[in-house]
């Protein structure tokens, strides 16, 4: 068995069963993410009927191109 010459060393792998819950938690964030920044707007704002979600992520809803005013 010969080892790895210096600079071909190869990334660990790393098991299915140990990426899913990153995986799930990268997805319920971005979701998060897009419902704050996209939809959270009056009646479906989470927090009643305020504009405070919707003030704060103003610009980036303008930079994602989600349709505001
Ligand atoms: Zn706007």
């Amino acid at each position: 068995m010969t080892s790895p010459a210096i600079g071909q060393s190869r990334p660990a792998p790393i098991a299915i069963s140990e990426g899913i819950p990153w995986l799930i938690g990268a997805v319920l964030f971005g979701l998060l993410l897009y419902y704050f920044v996209g939809i959270d707007e009056g009646a479906t704002s989470v927090f009643g009927d305020t504009m405070v979600v919707h003030e704060f992520v103003h610009d980036a809803r303008h930079l994602a191109g989600f349709p505001c005013h």
